[in-house]
């Protein structure tokens, strides 16, 4: 076991990504799904969770293997079928996850051994047996095994304590990972969570919105920091610096007035200002409290896949209905723009079934991917007109390259819906690949409404990957081919009288928003808690 290797104060520094001061203990967040089978003891307060852990991966395990039943029953026959509803039986039975749940309490282990050991000593039983029929469930029960573990692996990661004396899953202290990947930042409990520590991630990279959305300070490329953590070590955290103190003296506290346990306040709201609409972005459906908190005109971005990758798995029409009617219904006739499912690069899940590909980036994603995925696109149009008829719903098109692409999705969205009894929907594309930004004004002439995704427009437009702090110097729009390629994108909505908004973290930075408005923007889409400050600097310019 990993103990502690410094007591005394060691710094770093690495990439400031969200600003602010924190001082707490550490937790160490681990990606199991990069590392073999891992055995380690719990702590009293962690059967509970791991316990829940379990029960989820027997959930999606079950619902795997009815799927995988189904495709065989289709392609090959019923017999060959059989096998996995066979297995199914094995894994839904009560006695079995008790067994396993009884070994998580009695000999305090994480469910992934606790999975390993009871499989083990039952299949070991079995292929003792003389009944040959039985022998042969040995190797139904190994496969049960492997399912669990690579379901259990997959569900993403969890809050490991190294030192299992007192985890407390993050709950005011500061997460300390390899990397903070949309899948892994979606198991945080945000509510509680001091602050961010990662040794790779860019300035736009989803952990460093997320990070800003909450406002709580944020830190990325300290290279080597987790060889010297454990649980529970103290950690000073600069989000303006970026400088990260372990162990921090007297001498250093009493220099930074900062306070232990100090969680961001709520910021105030502040009412429209003529000019300019402010909308909100979010990622799951409850956010729209947020965003009506702080008097959001509107939801200006919803990241529909984040709603997924919570869930760890698919979800079918109706759940999605769920999601998205209540966000239509609470923004009262307020638009809402729902991007379609925008897959692939750093936002991937093992349910998505997407193909190894060496780079993703430029590989089957956004829009590309959803045109060969009607199992994606089907449930998620359906369910979005489903949402329509409580209000005005807005599609954008994620990863728009070019106008035929644009046109032939949604006339795939178009008849998916056919059927269905819908309110009024808007097709937009986002604008985040140079190549759709060069013909905006085509674009523009084909779709209802356009959106600018500046994130994904900076890393495309000077090759400059933002999940990589290495590179973030060349991660910025101070240049001004950026600001030229906005300005042709604007001239191509107002010749084709088309809204236009934009929605990257540059929307939220009132550094530019003189400069966004100067060349004719007049709709933003920000973080709900970055609302009220653009609107004061709107009251209030800076000379
Ligand atoms: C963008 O690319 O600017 C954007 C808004 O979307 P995301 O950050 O989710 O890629
Ligand atoms: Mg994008």
């Amino acid at each position: 076991m990993e103990q502690v290797k410094v007591n005394s104060e060691t710094r770093f520094v690495g990439l400031p990504i969200s600003p602010g001061l924190a001082l707490s203990q550490v937790c160490l967040f681990n990606d199991h799904r990069r590392e073999g089978l891992r055995v380690y003891r719990i702590a009293a307060e962690s059967v509970r969770y791991e316990q829940a852990r379990l029960r989820r991966a027997i959930e999606l395990a079950g619902q795997r293997l009815r799927d995988l039943s189904a495709r065989v029953a289709e392609r090959i026959g019923a017999p060959e079928a059989a096998i996995f509803d066979a297995q199914r039986t094995i894994l839904s039975d009560e006695g079995l996850s008790r067994e396993i749940d009884a070994m998580i309490a009695n000999h305090r282990l994480n469910a992934e051994a606790a999975v390993a050991r009871t499989l083990d000593s039952y299949e070991t039983r079995l292929r003792e047996l003389d009944d040959t029929h039985l022998r042969e469930r040995a190797t139904d029960i190994g496969e049960i095994r492997r399912r669990l573990l690579d379901t259990l692996g997959n569900m993403g990661s969890s809050l490991h304590c190294w030192t299992q004396i007192r985890c407390l899953r993050g709950t005011n202290r500061i997460i300390v990972a390899e990397e903070l990947t949309p899948s892994l930042t979606v198991e945080l409990d945000t509510e509680h969570i001091m602050g961010f520590v990662s040794e790779r991630g860019g300035p736009t990279s989803h952990a460093a919105i997320l990070a800003r959305a909450l406002g709580i300070p944020a830190v990325s490329g300290v290279k080597g920091i987790r060889e010297l953590l454990a649980c529970g070590t103290e950690l000073l955290l600069d989000g303006d610096t970026g400088e990260v103190i372990i162990w921090p003296d007297d001498q250093t506290l009493s220099r930074r007035h900062c306070v232990q346990n100090r969680r961001p306040v709520p910021p105030q709201a502040v009412a429209p200002v003529a000019g300019v609409t402010v909308m909100a972005n979010i990622s799951r459906a409850a956010e729209v409290v947020d965003a009506l908190s702080m008097q959001a005109e509107g939801i200006g971005l919803y990241r529909t896949e984040f709603e997924f990758l919570a869930a760890e798995r698919l979800l079918d029409e109706e759940e999605q209905v769920a999601h998205y009617a209540s966000v239509v219904r609470a923004m009262d006739g307020r638009p809402v723009h729902f991007r379609l499912l925008d897959i692939g690069g750093d936002k991937e899940a093992p349910f998505f079934d997407l193909p190894k590909e060496d780079n993703p980036y430029l590989g089957f994603r956004g829009s590309r991917l959803l045109l060969s995925r009607p199992d994606l696109l089907g449930p998620q149009a359906r369910a979005l007109a489903r949402a329509s008829v409580h209000g005005p719903v807005h599609v954008i098109y994620p990863m728009i390259v070019e106008v035929e692409q644009f046109v032939r999705l949604r006339r795939l969205f178009t008849e998916a819906i056919a059927d269905i009894p819908a309110g009024p929907i808007f097709h937009g594309v986002m604008f985040e690949v140079p190549a759709a930004c060069l013909q905006a004004r085509e674009m523009l002439e084909v779709a209802d409404f356009g959106s600018i995704g500046t994130n994904d427009l900076i890393q495309y437009l000077f090759a400059v990957d933002r999940n990589n702090e290495q590179v973030a110097y060349d991660c910025s729009p101070d240049r001004p081919v950026f600001w030229s390629l906005i300005r042709r994108i604007v001239e191509a909505a107002e010749q084709t009288g088309r809204p236009l908004s934009v929605c990257g973290e540059l929307a939220g930075d009132s550094r530019y928003l003189p400069r966004l408005r100067e060349i004719g923007i007049r709709t933003v889409s920000v973080a709900p808690r970055l609302i009220p400050g653009l609107r004061r600097s709107l009251i209030h310019p800076s000379p």
